[in-house]
């Protein structure tokens, strides 16, 4: 056995017993883990381990006493699940509290951040797969990427597990899993029903991935993925949109505080909707007026080389925004959004193309019920999609987020 394979193996085993925490559905953020929430018995042990991680992976530097109170369970309770996480490493003590308050100094304790790796991929570019190892923070140590152009289906698959392999090479501690954000329609198993520029159709590469590594793994979309990277390091609002905005537009919808996947898992496909009844210019689906027509970055790039004048330019990005606020219009009244962020091109969407969204947006909804809205662009930049897949994994097989 390799040391790869080794590492490999280890980092499986750890994972088995890190307990697959939520099988099938991913979901979003910490309501799963609320305090007070009822649970069955048999799930009481699991649901209060994750409360525990939560409690500290959102604020470490606690004292079992803390957690006794923050998460409203016994010391002793707490006691034998810090005991069996610290067990596992997945909990350290970090020593003790430096202050003088009467009794026994407490212990102050910590997720164990560093101690394990998760990997993250975005597949959602067309001319390179990218790649990072995280710690269980999200923050990247190690950066890949596979260049694509051209690739698609067997080839394409190939590349992902190229892009794998390396990067659970230079993982230096273990891998709790994968999280893998593709292009396309991706159901809850982690099938990617059709991606069309990857010809793939059909491909269960969750399933594939995780036999292949023995590890646990996490396929959705990437819009989703952003969505979900959006609400956990980029602070978003539990009720939410994430608009990404490149080749083609597509979003993620968060409503309290949990991905909405849609009836045929096309949630968040807006790219395709036709925006008005004034016609537009022709898109590749074979529709007029289409969003993707108004705002997919190749043909606003096109219409800003055409323009002659800064004014031209301007009124450019000014309809583009215009005809998202339109779209939106009617997504942000109807769930009574709090915030919509869009991700893409800053030098694009930045500027007039927001200011045009924002005014429209707040023309077309109601003061009174949708005053509050936020509309920005992200901070998470690039690693958006990324750091999405890290959410994932960390919320599958930890329930934290
Ligand atoms: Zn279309």
């Amino acid at each position: 056995m390799t040391t790869d394979e080794a590492r490999r193996t280890t980092a499986a085993n750890r994972a088995q017993q890190l307990g697959q925490a939520r099988q099938g559905r991913p979901r979003a953020h910490a309501a799963t883990v609320r305090p007070g929430a009822r649970v069955r018995p048999e799930h009481a042990r699991r649901h209060n381990r994750a409360l525990v991680l939560q409690a500290l992976y959102r604020s470490g530097g606690q004292s079992r006493a803390d957690l006794a109170r923050e998460v409203g369970l016994t010391r002793v309770t707490i006691s034998d699940l810090v005991a069996d996480l610290i067990e596992e490493n997945l909990v350290v003590e970090l020593g003790i509290r430096p202050d003088s308050r009467p009794g026994k100094p407490a212990t102050l304790l910590d997720i164990n951040r560093s101690g394990f790796s998760i990997i993250g991929l975005d597949l959602s570019h067309n001319a390179a797969f990218r790649g990072v190892v995280t710690n269980l923070d999200g923050t990247v140590l190690e950066r890949a990427e596979a260049s694509v152009a051209g690739v698609t289906g067997d080839a394409a698959l190939d590349a992902v597990c190229a892009l794998l392999d390396e990067l659970l090479a230079r993982a230096s501690a273990p891998v709790i899993g994968i999280g893998i954000g593709s292009p396309g329609i991706v159901d809850l198993d982690g099938t990617v029903v059709s991606a069309p520029n990857l010809h793939w159709q059909d491909l269960p590469m969750q399933r594939i991935i995780g036999e292949r590594y023995d590890l646990p793994v996490q396929v959705a979309n990437d819009a989703n993925m952003a969505a979900v990277g959006e609400r956990s390091f980029g602070g978003a609002d539990a009720d939410m949109m994430l608009v990404r905005v490149g080749r083609g537009v597509g979003s993620g919808i968060v409503v309290g505080g949990q991905l909405v996947y849609g009836s045929g898992f096309a949630a968040g496909e807006i790219g395709h909707v036709v925006v008005g009844t004034d016609g537009g210019d022709e898109c590749a689906c074979g529709k007029h007026g289409c969003l993707e027509t108004w705002l997919a970055t190749p043909r606003l790039e096109a219409r800003l080389t055409a323009a002659t004048s800064d004014a031209e330019r301007e009124a450019v990005l000014r309809e583009a925004g215009e005809r998202l606020g339109i779209s939106l219009g009617p997504v942000v009244g109807a769930l009574n959004l709090g915030e919509v962020v869009l991700a893409g091109p800053l030098n694009v969407l930045g500027g007039s193309l927001l200011e045009g969204t924002s005014e429209t947006l707040r023309s077309r909804t109601m003061a009174e019920l949708h005053g509050d809205l936020t509309l920005r662009m992200t901070t998470l930049g690039r690693d958006i999609v990324v750091l999405g897949a890290v959410v994932m994994v960390l919320t599958g097989q930890l329930g934290v987020s």
